[in-house]
């Protein structure tokens, strides 16, 4: 569909480039400029769309996932340099490795992308500067958590990775539609929101869940709830097992 889409597009660009080249050799009246400048808008819009098809094209092209066992704290660990990079100097990033963590099931890739995604959002919600922080937990989900959600998500062990901003937040609107593909607050050019529709099907793929609490002015944490791995080792509680905390 969208290769059709983008096959009508061109035709319609097209006409309105002849259009365009019909009105430059008439002489311009304040009628001929009306149409060239309607001329314009009409290009400009079918430009952009057959960029968002472009991407739509990308996006739908994205492999199968290929879920192995993750220790999630040892991922996100390893893209602190990454992270730091993308956040700029004025956000301050801290991992809070959890000792003991079981092994999460994911594609690592997707994984990656997503906590990159979510990360990107957190500094376009923190203009001025602010704190990420990630960390990780086993978690539980019992029969009254899994029957109050919306979606069907088994109850049973997860590893939960939380990021947490001290951005702008979000209010009820945006809160129930930031899922949404091509859902953005962001101006033309700025967002494609195509970041949190991917995060939520790779965790939806994955057998996962994410919760989101956010509240205008009062910052925004993403929990990603993903599988236990079958192969996690059950392990002993260490004496010393305070989380681990790694600063970009
Ligand atoms: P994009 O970033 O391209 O706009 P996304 O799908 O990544 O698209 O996000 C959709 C929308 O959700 C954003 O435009 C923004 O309004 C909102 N949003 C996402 N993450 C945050 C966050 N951490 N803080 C505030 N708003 C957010
Ligand atoms: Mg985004």
């Amino acid at each position: 569909v969208a290769h059709d889409f983008n096959n009508l597009l061109t035709v319609i660009m097209g006409s309105l480039d002849s259009i365009r080249r019909q009105l430059e050799d008439t002489p311009s009246e304040p009628d001929v400029a009306r149409l060239r400048r309607l001329q314009g808008m009409a290009f400009q819009a079918a430009e952009r769309a057959s960029s968002l098809t472009s991407r739509l094209l990308a996006f739908a092209r994205r492999q199968p996932l290929n879920p192995e066992p993750i220790d999630v704290n040892k991922l996100a660990t390893g893209l602190t340099d990454l992270l730091q990079r993308t956040l700029g100097e004025r956000i301050a990033l801290e991992t809070v490795s959890t000792p003991g963590l079981w092994l999460a099931k994911a594609d690592r890739a997707e994984l990656e992308s997503a906590i990159v995604n979510v990360a990107i959002n957190a500094r376009d919600a923190m203009p001025e500067g602010g704190k990420l922080t990630i960390e990780t937990a086993n978690a539980w989900l019992d029969d009254d958590y899994v029957e109050a959600l919306t979606e069907p998500v088994p109850p049973g062990q997860y590893v939960m990775l939380a990021v947490a901003d001290t951005g702008h937040g979000m209010d009820r609107q945006t809160l129930d539609r930031v899922f949404e593909p091509f859902f953005t607050t962001k101006g033309v050019g700025k967002g494609t929101g195509l970041g949190l529709s991917q995060v939520y099907g790779f965790a939806r793929q994955s057998g996962g869940h994410i919760r989101i609490y956010s509240e205008p002015g009062l910052g925004t944490t993403f929990k990603v709830y993903l599988p236990m791995s079958s192969l996690t080792m059950p392990v002993r509680p260490l004496r010393d097992s305070a989380p681990t905390v790694t600063r970009g």
